[in-house]
């Protein structure tokens, strides 16, 4: 660098300005080592431009260090200093500025340096070094300045304690009145679940006794009505005759509406009792379409087993109720088949623990978004209304507690307008017990 002509204050400050560039170059130097060129090259013009501070760089993108001033030479070393920080941490940045201003030492004297390549190091960097270089007055006037700011900051910092305690303390008090409201909830809705179930109880009761009551006066019309019709009490009519069959069948479906009101009723109470046994399944549904068919014959329906293995295992089950599964699931195909249609049925071993039953239709079936609430308690899809005024919407409810009973599974496939097939399973009777439904201390169980 020049140094002829200058008087000895220019030569001072052209020496310092000659210090920090030659150490911008020795750090970009290094850090070329440590990053490789094209990544130095882009952290320095990032840094530049994030900062917003304009700079003359060269042909080879990097900052023309000669032409910079001290504010753009600091930018150079921010850039470096930070990046190595960032990658490899603070000591390591600390390290490598240490170890370039060293460097330096050779041919600067530490005059020049303090003046110079300090002033360009960010805060933070080479501390001891910066502090090494004070006077005593600037060492007296930085330890002030530094006491003041710590002064300040403590003193922002007890405020936003207290700030902070503040809020907490709300946060505490508004929590203790959340949890009161809830223990106040609490203790409310125990009360109200004990209301409701003392409500239930008392519906319940009624509904027993209710259906109770009506069941000995509607056996007495149907007992009173057969007599008519046999004509044991004397010849009628044809026509009186026709009007006595509808009110036989009228009364009949009372009955059996009263049986689903009790059977659902018996489900919901726990008062259902399951008597579990060896059960061959072809002796119930034949008993079951036994009585069955008059219903599918006055609608020209074909009943037809499409699966019936002579080698079907006997199932664990209670006769009685899973008589009622099969009641129900064949009641419903009748019911909503349209006339000459076809229902089959069918069972077969699915598994080595498991039977399992299926009985379909080509009726009415089930419209799509109506499915999931087809064994809810009283639920009948509008297309089964239109087509059958009788229903509970009860059948399928106890059907589905009655299978699940018995460890099974109950679910249908349906297109509406072209038929439903229901499947149920049923565990295989094992003599060792494996497999059988669990027993509560009302169920009993007969062996062969
Ligand atoms: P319901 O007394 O109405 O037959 P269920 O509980 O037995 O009561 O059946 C509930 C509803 O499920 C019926 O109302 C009907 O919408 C539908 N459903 C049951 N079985 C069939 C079937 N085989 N074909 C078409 N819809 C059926």
């Amino acid at each position: 660098m020049f140094t002829f002509g200058f008087s000895p204050k220019e030569q001072a400050k052209t020496h310092a300005d000659e210090a920090a560039v030659r150490f911008c170059f020795l750090l970009i130097n290094h850090s070329k080592e440590v990053f490789g060129v094209i990544r130095v090259r882009d952290i320095l013009q990032s840094t530049f431009s994030l900062r917003e501070i304009p700079a003359k760089f060269g042909s080879d993108g990097f900052p023309l260090l000669e032409e910079s001033n001290p504010e753009s030479l600091k930018v150079v070393v921010i850039g470096l200093a930070n990046e190595l920080t960032k990658v490899f941490g603070t000591s390591f940045a600390e390290a490598a500025l240490e170890r370039v201003v060293k460097q330096m030492e050779q041919s600067f004297t530490e005059e020049v340096l303090s003046a110079s390549v300090l002033k360009i190091i960010p805060a933070g960097f080479l501390e001891l070094r910066k502090i090494r270089t004070l006077s005593k007055e600037d060492l007296e006037r930085e330890v002030e300045k530094k006491t003041a700011e710590l002064r300040q900051v403590n003193e922002h910092l007890e405020e936003k304690v207290e700030g902070r305690t503040k809020e907490l303390k709300g946060l505490l008090s508004d929590q203790e009145r959340a949890a009161q409201l809830l223990v106040r909830r609490d203790f409310e809705l125990t009360r109200a679940n004990d209301r409701l179930k003392k409500l239930d109880e008392v519906k319940s009761n009624f509904i027993s006794v209710v259906a109770h009551q009506l069941r000995t006066p509607l056996s007495g019309i149907k007992w009173t009505l057969n007599l008519l019709i046999s004509g044991d009490l004397g010849q009628t009519s044809l026509e009186q005759k026709t009007f006595l069959l509808k009110a036989y069948e009228s009364n009949d479906r009372m009955i059996n509406l009263v049986n689903d009101m009790l059977g659902a009723d018996r489900i919901e109470s726990g008062k259902l009792r399951y008597n579990f046994q060896p059960v061959q399944l072809f002796d119930v549904v034949d008993n079951v379409l036994f009585e069955i068919l008059p219903q599918a014959n006055a609608r020209s329906l074909k009943i037809v087993f499409d699966e019936r293995p002579s080698d079907l295992p006997k199932v664990a089950a209670d006769p009685e109720r899973i008589r009622a599964v099969f009641q129900n699931l064949l009641d419903n195909a009748v019911k909503y088949s349209r006339p000459s249609g076809t229902i089959l049925v069918g069972m077969r071993q699915s598994d080595p623990d498991t039977v399992l039953v299926h009985i379909k239709d080509d009726g009415i079936g089930i419209p799509k978004e109506q499915q999931k609430s087809i064994f809810t308690r009283f639920f009948r899809a509008t297309n089964a209304v239109k087509a059958e005024t009788d229903g509970s919407g009860l059948g399928l409810y106890i059907v589905k507690n009655i299978v699940e009973r018995h460890s099974g599974k109950v679910w249908f496939e349906s297109v509406e307008g072209s038929g439903v097939t229901f499947f149920f399973t049923v565990p295989i009777y094992k003599s060792d017990g494996i497999s059988t439904p669990s027993m509560d201390s009302s169920d009993t169980v007969k062996v062969e």
